[in-house]
């Protein structure tokens, strides 16, 4: 099968691609490389030995984006292209919603045209929000909005993938809603490489694990937790690679109309576990300070996965030590990152 990949040359998208073509899939890359480097590309022919197809192109250039399909006739879509970061979201909430709602009317309308009818979309666990406990189960009630402009975007391409399943019984959408995504190929070849100060907490453990960053600021530990720091569902992104492989088994075996399903482990870590598995993995003490809260955090999410592992057939079987040994080996191995 043929998969055209959209944001293939970022962080989530590498490890698909590697894992992908390791199962013997033909995988075509889009990304225009607004937040990546034609480096991770490299990478991924690198690691698979397989010439993989690469265009830089935004994916909201209808005309642009017709060409390829019709060029590569893919038989399926993995979009994992659009904008990530939560606090840039609220600040400059148009630009979230022309990027990750916009580019996916032009994907999913020129799937339409093409005549493609498979598509696995990059959700998250921040469609949730905050009105369902955890472990937290696909059939929950989601709420209008999110907590963010980037979570809301997310939403709403759920939706829209939602009604053109509804619009069109042959139409098949795999809603994957990832936790938190962590860890590096165990090559040290590909990893995530955040640009400026990163957002997230493992790349911030890791800078200043390397000495880029003085200390990690840890925010809360006044929450009701049992170590008052929030707690997650830390996910090894080569599992997470692997969940996407068990999707397009799904396009494989025939019609499997819309499908929603959790990436996670089903445990979640507080901060301060996470941050003491860094520093055993490590061999060193890390500087952490207390900080005060973040806006808009919620003290604990995890996932139940036992949906994914019933239909899928697949669950998550790295750790958390795995997690913070192969991140730590990607910062080590490529100080920075995928360079300029
Ligand atoms: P990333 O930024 O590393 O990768 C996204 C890629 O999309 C980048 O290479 C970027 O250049 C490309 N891109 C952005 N806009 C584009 C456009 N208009 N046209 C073409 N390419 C474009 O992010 P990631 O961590 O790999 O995340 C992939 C997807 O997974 C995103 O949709 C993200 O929202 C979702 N997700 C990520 C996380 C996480 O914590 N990393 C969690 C949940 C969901
Ligand atoms: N966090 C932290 N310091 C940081 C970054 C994150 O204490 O520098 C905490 C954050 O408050 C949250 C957890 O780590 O409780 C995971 O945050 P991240 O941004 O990685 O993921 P998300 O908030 O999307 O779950």
């Amino acid at each position: 099968m043929k998969v055209l990949v959209t944001g293939g040359a970022g962080y989530i998208g590498t490890h698909t691609c590697v894992t992908l073509l390791g199962q013997g899939y033909e995988v075509v890359i889009v990304d225009n490389l607004s937040n990546s480097k034609p480096a991770a590309v490299e990478r991924v022919r690198e690691l698979s030995g397989k010439d993989v197809a690469f265009y830089q192109e935004d994916v909201g250039d209808e005309q642009a984006l017709r060409d390829i399909f019709q060029k590569e006739k893919p038989q399926a879509v993995i979009h994992f292209a659009g904008y990530k970061a939560v606090g840039e979201s609220v600040e400059q909430p148009l630009k979230y919603y022309e990027n990750n709602v916009g580019i996916t009317v032009a994907l999913l309308k020129v799937m339409g045209q093409c005549g493609v009818k498979n598509i696995v979309f990059s959700s998250s666990a921040t469609v949730y929000g905050d009105v369902e406990n955890p472990p937290l189960r696909e059939d929950a009630k989601l709420p209008h909005h999110a907590n963010c402009p980037y979570g809301t975007t997310k939403l709403i391409n759920e939706q829209m993938i939602t009604d053109c399943a509804h619009a069109d019984p042959a139409f098949n959408a795999v809603l994957l809603r990832y936790f938190n995504p962590v860890g590096a190929h165990e090559s040290g070849r590909i990893g995530e490489d955040p640009a400026g100060t990163p957002n997230n907490l493992a790349p911030y453990i890791v800078q200043t694990v390397v000495g880029k960053r003085d200390k990690l600021h840890v925010f809360g530990n006044d929450y009701p937790t049992p170590d008052g720091t929030c707690i997650r569902d830390y996910i090894h992104v080569v599992d997470l690679a692997e969940g996407h492989a068990a999707a397009l088994k799904l396009f494989e075996k025939g019609g499997c109309g819309l499908r929603v399903y959790n990436l996670g482990t089903g445990r979640g870590h507080s901060v301060m576990e996470v941050l003491k598995a860094f520093c055993e993995a490590a061999g060193q003490e890390i500087p952490y300070v207390i900080d005060g809260r973040r806006d808009g955090d919620l003290p604990e999410s995890y996932a139940d996965v036992s949906k994914a592992k019933r239909e899928l057939g697949w669950e998550a079987k790295k750790t958390l030590q795995d997690m913070c040994v192969d991140s730590l080996r990607w910062q080590r191995q490529n100080p920075d990152g995928y360079g300029d």
